[in-house]
């Protein structure tokens, strides 16, 4: 679309409608929302209700539950409720695939407790099953009023109209090759079943679109074409990204072109945790990334210099990881009591070279000695040097100090309000 929104800056966002996910609003202009999606079975209640709960403790604003079989169906009133008890009221959004319209028929509930439904219109079905079947999980959406996602990906994309799209390709005169004919394939098949969803009698401002696919230029290019051919919200993920630091960085590579050019409207970081690994990494990747391109914040981000040969210890990186953790620890509390707090810029350097410049920038910062420095650390806040720290408890005081910090600077007007003597004017 031609029409763009002011945003975050010089950025301009594209344009798109305004569609409530459970209460949460995505596109339409709005902040971009972070999602994810766990990897527990569903069917285990417990373990899906305490993933989706640390899943949203740490910042995920909507999460994906698949629902791949009976035993999952039925078991999404039972998460919805439970989560609602323990006052964890993140929208849920379910995953379906292959036999989404029988088990929709048979738990109805389902339907019901959740907030989205995602639909991969290559997994329906085949052949003329395949209408009639994406039709019975419309009209569930169109019932219970829910959005849907019409979730296109790469590695699931619907082989028929691939092979037709190939068929007319191979017929021209001058053929494309077959990555462009795969792109348009996907474009191609989210927008034809979202008008499919439409004509159904799903409400345009019911449908979200995505077309993940696993390679940078692929995912930047698809969006790219995608955006620019209708105005339904997008939400933008590079499927499969990988482990590790291989993930973050294809992930990052790729949505922070497409966010640079407003392209975007909910995110997805979709890591493959280690064995035994944290699935909210995913969530906190994803913040980090629209908080350090400045789209959106979450916590306070801390600077720190990479340390190098004048760095006479580890006490600078234990202070760096010490107040990095420590901040986004107290995030929950500190969100609703000092509003504003995730703007906070934290700086923990490693010696003078640096160390003074990025400390003065931040809100506060602190410069630890170098080799052959003095060893004592200033600190500034809002640019003055107001103490020098040294001695073993350096850690320590550093944290008081942000702490005074955030309680004189971001008290909310609540607070303060509530200290001022009686007989003054509200
Ligand atoms: S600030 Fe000092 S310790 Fe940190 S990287 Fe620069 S020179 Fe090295």
């Amino acid at each position: 679309m031609t029409q763009c929104l002011p945003d975050y800056g010089p950025r301009m966002r594209r344009y798109s409608v305004g569609v409530i996910v459970g209460g949460v609003v995505v596109g339409g202009g709005s902040p971009i929302v972070v999602q994810s999606m766990t990897n527990t079975d569903t069917a285990d209640v417990a373990s899906t209700v305490a993933q989706v709960a640390a899943l949203a403790g740490s910042g995920s604003e909507l999460v994906r539950i698949t629902v791949n079989n009976a035993e999952a169906a039925a078991a999404v009133p039972v998460i919805r409720e439970q989560l609602d008890k323990r006052g964890v009221n993140v929208p849920l959004v379910g995953d379906f695939h292959f036999n989404g319209h029988r088990l929709l028929t048979q738990h109805p509930a389902c339907a019901e407790a959740l907030a989205k439904l995602r639909i991969n219109p290559g997994n329906v079905g085949k052949g003329s099953k395949r209408d009639e079947q994406f039709a019975t999980m419309i009209e569930f959406a169109c019932r219970f009023n829910k959005p849907v996602r019409i979730g296109v990906n790469w590695g699931s994309l619907d082989q028929e109209l691939l092979a037709r799209l190939m068929d007319d390709n191979a017929r021209k005169s001058e053929p494309q090759e077959a990555t462009v004919v795969m792109r348009e394939a996907l474009v191609t098949s989210a927008l034809d079943s979202a008008r499919q969803a439409e004509a159904l009698g799903l409400a345009h401002d019911r449908i979200l679109l995505s077309c993940k696919v696993s390679g940078v230029q692929d995912l930047i290019a698809v969006y790219r074409d995608l955006a620019s051919r209708c105005d339904y919200p997008l939400h933008l993920g590079l499927t499969e990204a990988g482990m590790g630091s291989k993930g973050i960085v294809a992930s990052t590579a790729a949505m922070a072109v497409l966010l640079q050019e407003g392209i975007g409207d909910t995110i997805r970081v979709s890591l493959t945790p280690a064995p035994g690994g944290d699935r909210t990494r995913e969530v906190i990747v994803a913040q980090e990334m629209l908080q350090t391109m400045g789209l959106r914040s979450f916590a306070p981000l801390v600077i720190a210099c990479p340390g190098c040969g004048r760095t006479t210890s580890t006490v600078f990186q234990e202070l760096a990881d010490r107040i990095q953790g420590y901040l986004r620890a107290q995030m929950p509390q500190w969100r609703g009591r000092y509003p504003g707090v995730e703007d906070m810029h934290v700086a923990v350097m490693g010696c003078v070279v640096n160390g003074p410049g990025e400390s003065k920038q931040a809100n506060i910062g602190i410069s630890l000695p170098g080799s052959g420095e003095n060893p004592v650390a200033p600190v500034f806040v809002d640019g003055v040097k107001t103490v020098t720290l040294k001695g073993d408890n350096i850690a320590e005081e550093f944290q008081r100090i942000v702490d005074q910090y955030v309680r004189d600077r971001y008290a909310s007007a609540a607070e303060s309000t509530a200290k001022q003597p009686a007989g003054v004017a509200r």
